[in-house]
């Protein structure tokens, strides 16, 4: 991992007049130190930052997390930490209060009772803005939906059961290069389609339904995330309708995307959209979320969200109107932040309602 990263959350710790960090997330834990195994703890202090592992992990820490002291747990690493504590005279130490849980946090108190904890909120927001490095592997896992979508396009299904499409898309993405999927893939077919996220059941999927297809592949650990609504057979007209409001909603919070401006505006330029067309009432999630490490995460493209776009930031933009009992649409494609627009990196096709046999 690049020093770089470190310094940064030394500079949060300076604001928090922190010596050291306790850091938890899964995420954090392999942003900043490069060590992707599922377990562990970093403990970054000013001038050494500690990795602690149970056995299991021990080899691969040392491996992958250059610049971090590996500390093999013996106990559990709430004792590894006191005996870190003890050695640096360290009496704060920081800890992200987004991730910790409370009964974490207060076997941490019981533990380390001279400690005094400060919250660190901000070690999320050092992920915002990606590096080239970090887009590259994002695109990677939008090429294989995109190609995992075109296969979808080749195939029959109506006729066929949800869960049994959903399946076919997770192998495809796993046999062509996805390490696994950023989540379950979610099939929604006929009136499954207004659920914003119905997983795929066992229902079979019928004639003349819409179906919301939504899937993501993690590629070098980066998620990628994308939704098309497609038809069977033939589309009805009111099926035409809200998927061309969907497409204009889509395009007009895309183009609102650059640089310097708040989510909440991308957010009502799709929103504005919709309502116009008089269907405010059944768009009910945000436009679109954060992608990196984590498939949701921070800036939320949302109603209240003034937090502004810089570039190197990639986001979804996913409206989507839900008609209870009938159906729904969704279109998701994924957006590179840059200074004077954005780079839609997204290439399946969208322009029209498509049908499939
Ligand atoms: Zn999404
Ligand atoms: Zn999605």
């Amino acid at each position: 991992m690049a020093p770089e990263r470190l310094e940064r959350i030394r500079a949060l710790l300076d604001r928090a007049g922190a010596p050291a960090a306790v850091i938890t997330s899964p995420e954090n834990r392999r942003y900043l130190s490069g060590f992707t195994g599922s377990a562990g703890v970093l403990v970054v202090g000013y001038d050494r930052a500690y990795l602690l592992v149970d056995p299991r992990y021990t080899e691969q820490a040392r491996q992958e997390a250059r610049n971090f002291s590996v500390v093999e747990v013996q106990e559990s690493w709430v004792e590894s930490l006191a005996a870190l504590v003890t050695d640096h005279g360290w009496s704060v130490l920081g800890y992200e209060d987004e991730h910790l849980s409370c009964r974490q946090f207060k076997n941490l108190q019981d533990k380390l009772g001279s400690v005094r904890f400060v919250p660190l909120s901000d070690v999320d927001a050092l992920r915002l803005v990606k590096t080239e490095a970090e887009i590259a592997l994002i695109r990677q896992g939008v090429r294989l939906v995109d190609t995992a979508f075109d296969f979808v396009l080749g195939r029959v299904l109506p006729g066929r059961r949800e869960q049994d499409v959903a399946l076919d898309i997770e192998i495809f993405l796993r046999r062509n290069g996805a390490e696994r999927t950023a989540f379950p893939t979610i099939v929604a077919s006929g009136p499954r389609s207004a659920l914003p996220h119905g997983v795929a059941s066992d229902r079979i999927i019928g004639y003349n339904e819409l179906v919301i297809i939504d899937c993501g592949a993690v590629c070098g650990g980066y998620c990628s995330d994308f939704t098309r609504t497609v038809v069977t057979t033939e589309p009805l007209p009111w099926q035409e309708e809200i998927y061309n409001v969907v497409l204009e909603a889509q395009q007009a919070a895309i183009a609102t995307i650059r640089a310097g401006v708040e989510a909440h505006v991308v957010d009502a330029a799709a929103r504005q959209v919709i309502e116009t067309h008089g269907y405010g009432a059944y768009f009910g999630h945000g436009t679109g979320h954060g992608l990196g490490l984590a498939v949701h995460e921070a800036p939320r493209l949302g109603k209240k969200e003034t937090l502004e776009l810089r570039a190197g930031m990639v986001v979804t933009v996913e409206p989507g109107i839900y008609l209870p009992e009938r159906g729904g649409v969704r279109i998701e494609d994924v957006v590179v932040v840059r200074e004077d627009g954005c780079e839609v990196l997204t290439r399946a096709p969208k322009n029209r309602l498509l049908c499939v046999g």
